[in-house]
This record gives structure tokens, C-alpha cells and sequence, in this order.
């Protein structure tokens, strides 16, 4: 019999939670395999919006101007009336880029090509997704997880030191680990989805009709001459999708015959699972993306809150890896846990709002952004400031344009992308701070002073020229930040001493 095969980390499931796990991990050069079950990757558009914190993540990667020049920001809703007439509605109006937020606004782009873009990041940090490849079966015991993966036929066994499911809403591997996935099946909210071509009508609209029969959509997606379709169900309707059941039922609810669709590439039957775990472990297995929470598209949050849980597990299971306590990853089902319970209020109560007043979608308001998600609670967040400013430890950190340094201009995100920690010292009098730190953990912590008095030239000493990082940080005193590698702020003093921030370091990076 084969002998099981090594690794360090098994990913089960490449959807997007998976990818950017795989990126994490691969570009701190941690040993993972990515297997999908599926022959080849997807071709669904699913979550074509892509929130601005997800774009953060996309930036950080590195990769950021790919999602931008393959989507769209702010594309209207157009909506028709019974009699014909429309009228046409923003529903990200007033979102829009500034100086702590550099991506405003929801970017609609297929989450096909979202996945295009991660995949060919991974490549180029040297990892792949192994296709036609299924999780059948896992144990494990106290030093590693036993997986079986079939491929063509042939079972394999797998040996990792840990296993991440990101296998989706009908997670195998959530159900192996004994997981329970509790919440309901709204029967009531049922609707067909799909891609296709569309003739005899622009693309300059979202266009959505509304009868009493139920709505039909056609979402232009962004540099393809695709749409896609969307047209709620009643319960009681047959559930199997055809190009001609989507073509009767655009005919019959926007009046019109002149729109015919041609070439679908996906169709799909889609009813509203609102359910979550109640834990994110089990041992050396975690649960992320949509096998640990589903909920209805209202509000485009799905794939952007498992983008978010790879984003926050990746790091310190690497850092685990190389060495720190493993205390650190309590801190993943600590921190995505209650979130992924807000998502799922939040995206109900837009459900239930689209429902009441009839629209397709609900406007979206600061919090489907995602940029307000914090971790005040976690241990991870250590508020030292006595009277701290609007931003607190455990808040997402800010962006902010115009730093100085000699003929170089920088703005925070450009500092803060890459695996690192980052500290931002702002005020005088930190050297001595900052020199015990990059002694002891310079390898994981890129260290910057911002309108230090007499600072040296250094591309370390910035100046903050237009006061955007003041104003973003909300600082009115000498302070000293740590910025996580997943973005947040974990640490904020303004006592000029090492301890606190050498043992608040020493819980996520090992020494030198
Ligand atoms: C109509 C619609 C609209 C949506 N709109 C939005 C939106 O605007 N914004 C948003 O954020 N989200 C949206 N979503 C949700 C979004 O599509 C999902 O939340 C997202 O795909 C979850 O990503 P994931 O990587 O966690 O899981 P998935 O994308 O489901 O990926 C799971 C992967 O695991 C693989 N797999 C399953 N079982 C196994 C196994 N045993 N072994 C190996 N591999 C396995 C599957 O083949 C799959 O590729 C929408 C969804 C739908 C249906």
C-alpha cells in the first residue's frame, strides 16, 4: 500500500475562500495542497459583487488592478414598471473612494473571474488547485489529519499537519468533522440564476422587472457579453432550469419580446439556506467561506465573508506553523464566528426589506461594505490608550495617501502589502521602542515613524504632508500602532515602552 503523503496544510474546496487560504499561505512559503473536487474551475458568475474590503484583501495580494479593470463600480439599476416606464436607482450611491477608504464601492465582477485572478496569483507564488480531486474521508488524532482524496479512480491517503474545509454550503468535510450547520430553508425564497447573452437590450443598466407573478433580472457582466439571470420562484414551481423556461419567464414578466436570450453557460436552481456552525475547529480542521455560513444573496456577502475568514485564518495558521504558540488560532473562530452571525442577521433583514418594498435589491448601506467589520473583543486587540481616539484596537486600519519620504510618496495600504506586521510610530521619541522590536522580530515587522521631529532621511521616517494618517487614525498625541498582516490594528499605546508590544508580538511571530 502507498504510504500517506505529507503536507502541511490540506485545503478542501479552490472557490474563493479557498484561493486566497492558498495564497496566504503559499506566500509565507507554507507546503499546502488545494484540491476541488469539480473537473475544472467554474464558470458561474454566483457573487458578482465584490465588497471594498475584499478589494483590500485584493490590493494586499497584490492583484488588485486585475479585479478592478475586469469589473464595474456603481452600475445603475434600471427599474420597469407594469406600463413600460422605468426609472433608475444607484444602490451604491454615496459610496465612493476617499482618503481612509481607497475602494469605495462594490465592484460587480463575475466571481469567475475573481477566482481567474487568485488562481493566477497562487501560480505565480508557485501553488495550484488539483481538479477532479474529492475529499472522501478524514480522522485525525492529536499530531496530524489522515485525509482519503479520490482522484480519477485512484484513492490517495493524505497526511497534513492541518485541514482547512472551504468546501462549500454542502460541505463533505463540515459533515465528517460532526459539525452541526443549524438554521432554516426559506422555501419561500426560491429563484432561478444563470448566465447568458441577451439581445435587444443595453448594457449600460442592471435592468429588473417586477409583477405580481414575481421579478425577473439581467446583470450586464463587466467585460464579457454576458448577463446574469436571476427570476424569483414560487415554491410550489418546477425547479429545473432551461434556456426556455428562463426566455418564458423574462417574456412573461417584463411585457417585452424583444429581448431574447441565447448561450447559457451556467443555469442554476437556487432556494435561501440561512444556517451557521457552532464552531469553527475541531481539532487540527477548520471550517471557512460557506461551509461554515450561508445566507441569501441580499446584501452580496457570501463570498466576500469567506474571502475575509481565509484572509484572518491564513496568517496566523502560518505563523502557528513556523512556531508561535498555537494559541493563536482560537483567535480565528473568536473573531469570524460572531461575524459570520451578524452577516447572517444582516443579510435577512435586506432580504426581508427587498421583500417588503418590492425592489431586486436592496440600497446598500456602510455595513454591506464591510469596512466596519472589527475585532474590538478579541484578545488580539489591545487598546493601551487611556482616552483613544473614533479608532480603536481591533478596527480595520485605515488607508491614507500623501506620506512623504524624501521624493517618494506612499499611502498606508502601499506599507502594509506583503505578509508582514506593520508599526506605525507617530510622534517623536520611539526610537529606542522600535530598535527592541526590529531586534527581536524585524523578520515579521516592517517599522515606520510618521512626523517624527528631526527624523532622519529614511524611507522609514514618513511625513504625513496633507495629515490624512492623523485624520484617519483620529491622533492627537504621540502614538505607537501595530497593524496586523490581515489589516486590522492590534495593538495601539501611547507609553513610550517595549514590553507590552514585544509580548503583544511575541503571541503572533516567533523571535529572529
Ligand atoms: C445567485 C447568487 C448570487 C450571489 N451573490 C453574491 C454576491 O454578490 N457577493 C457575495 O459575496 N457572494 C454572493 N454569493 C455567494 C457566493 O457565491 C458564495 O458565498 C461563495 O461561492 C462561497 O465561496 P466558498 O469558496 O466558501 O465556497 P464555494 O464557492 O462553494 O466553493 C467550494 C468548492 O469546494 C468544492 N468541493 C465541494 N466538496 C468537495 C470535496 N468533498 N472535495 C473537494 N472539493 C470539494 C466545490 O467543487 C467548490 O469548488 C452569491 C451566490 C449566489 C448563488
Amino acid at each position: 500500500m502507498a504510504q500517506p503523503v505529507p503536507t502541511a496544510v490540506l485545503i478542501v474546496g479552490a472557490g474563493p475562500t479557498g484561493l486566497v487560504l492558498a495564497c496566504e499561505l503559499a506566500r509565507r512559503n507554507v507546503a499546502c495542497r488545494l484540491v476541488d473536487a469539480m473537473p475544472q474551475p467554474s464558470v458561474a458568475s454566483r457573487g458578482k459583487g465584490t465588497q471594498p474590503r475584499s478589494l483590500e484583501v485584493l490590493d494586499d495580494l497584490g492583484v488588485v488592478d486585475k479585479a478592478l479593470a475586469g469589473g464595474r463600480f456603481h452600475v445603475p439599476l434600471r427599474f420597469y414598471d407594469a406600463d413600460g416606464n422605468h426609472h433608475d436607482q444607484d444602490i451604491h450611491e454615496g459610496h465612493q473612494s476617499r482618503p481612509d477608504v481607497p475602494y469605495g464601492s462594490t465592484l460587480l465582477i463575475p466571481q469567475w473571474r475573481i477566482e481567474g485572478i487568485l488562481r493566477e496569483r497562487l501560480a505565480e507564488l508557485g501553488g495550484c488547485v488539483e481538479y477532479a480531486t474529492t475529499l472522501q474521508d478524514l480522522t485525525q488524532d492529536e499530531t496530524a489529519v489522515t485525509a482519503t482524496l479520490l482522484h480519477e479512480g485512484v484513492t490517495e491517503t493524505v497526511h497534513a499537519n492541518w485541514l482547512v474545509a472551504c468546501d462549500g454550503g454542502r460541505s463533505t468535510t463540515r459533515h465528517l468533522l460532526g459539525i452541526a450547520f443549524t438554521g432554516e430553508t426559506l422555501e419561500t425564497h426560491r429563484m432561478f440564476v444563470g448566465d447568458v447573452k441577451a439581445s435587444g437590450i443595453d448594457r449600460e443598466f442592471w435592468h429588473a422587472w417586477r409583477t405580481d407573478e414575481g421579478f425577473v433580472a439581467l446583470a450586464p457582466l463587466p467585460g464579457t457579453d454576458m448577463y446574469q439571470f436571476q427570476a424569483s420562484l414560487h415554491p410550489d414551481a418546477p425547479t429545473e432550469p432551461s434556456l426556455a423556461v428562463f426566455q418564458q419567464m423574462l417574456d412573461a414578466r417584463s411585457n417585452r419580446s424583444d429581448i431574447r436570450l441565447s448561450d447559457p453557460t451556467w443555469m442554476s436552481f437556487w432556494r435561501a439556506n440561512v444556517r451557521m456552525v457552532d464552531r469553527y475547529r475541531v481539532g487540527r480542521a477548520f471550517v471557512a467561506g460557506d461551509a461554515a455560513h450561508v445566507h441569501s444573496p441580499a446584501g452580496g456577502q457570501g463570498m466576500n465573508t469567506g474571502i475575509q475568514d481565509a484572509y484572518n485564518l491564513g496568517w496566523k495558521l502560518a505563523a502557528v506553523m513556523s512556531g508561535v504558540d498555537s494559541a493563536l488560532l482560537d483567535t480565528y473562530e473568536e473573531e469570524r464566528l460572531p461575524i459570520a452571525a451578524w452577516v447572517l442577521g444582516m443579510s435577512n433583514a435586506l432580504l426581508a426589506n427587498v421583500a417588503t418594498t418590492k425592489q431586486i435589491a436592496a440600497p446598500r448601506n456602510a455595513e454591506t461594505l464591510q469596512l466596519g467589520i472589527n475585532y474590538r473583543n478579541s484578545r488580539l486587540a489591545q487598546e493601551h490608550r487611556e482616552t483613544p481616539g473614533a479608532v480603536h484596537a481591533g478596527d480595520r486600519a485605515p488607508d491614507a495617501p500623501g506620506l512623504r519620504s524624501g521624493d517618494h510618496q506612499y499611502r498606508l495600504l502601499d506599507l502594509f502589502r506583503g505578509p508582514h506586521f506593520t508599526l506605525l510610530a507617530f510622534g517623536a521619541g520611539w526610537d529606542d521602542v522600535i530598535a527592541q522590536i526590529e531586534t527581536r522580530h524585524g523578520h515579521a515587522i516592517k517599522c515606520f515613524t510618521i512626523d517624527a521631529p528631526n527624523a532622519k532621511e529614511s524611507t522609514h521616517a514618513l511625513l504625513d504632508a496633507e495629515g490624512h494618517a492623523a485624520r484617519g487614525y483620529d491622533i492627537h498625541s504621540d502614538t505607537m500602532l501595530i497593524i496586523r498582516p490581515d489589516g486590522y490594528i492590534g495593538f495601539a499605546t501611547n507609553e513610550k515602552a517595549a514590553a507590552p508590544a514585544l509580548s503583544y508580538v511575541a503571541m503572533c511571530a516567533t523571535d529572529q
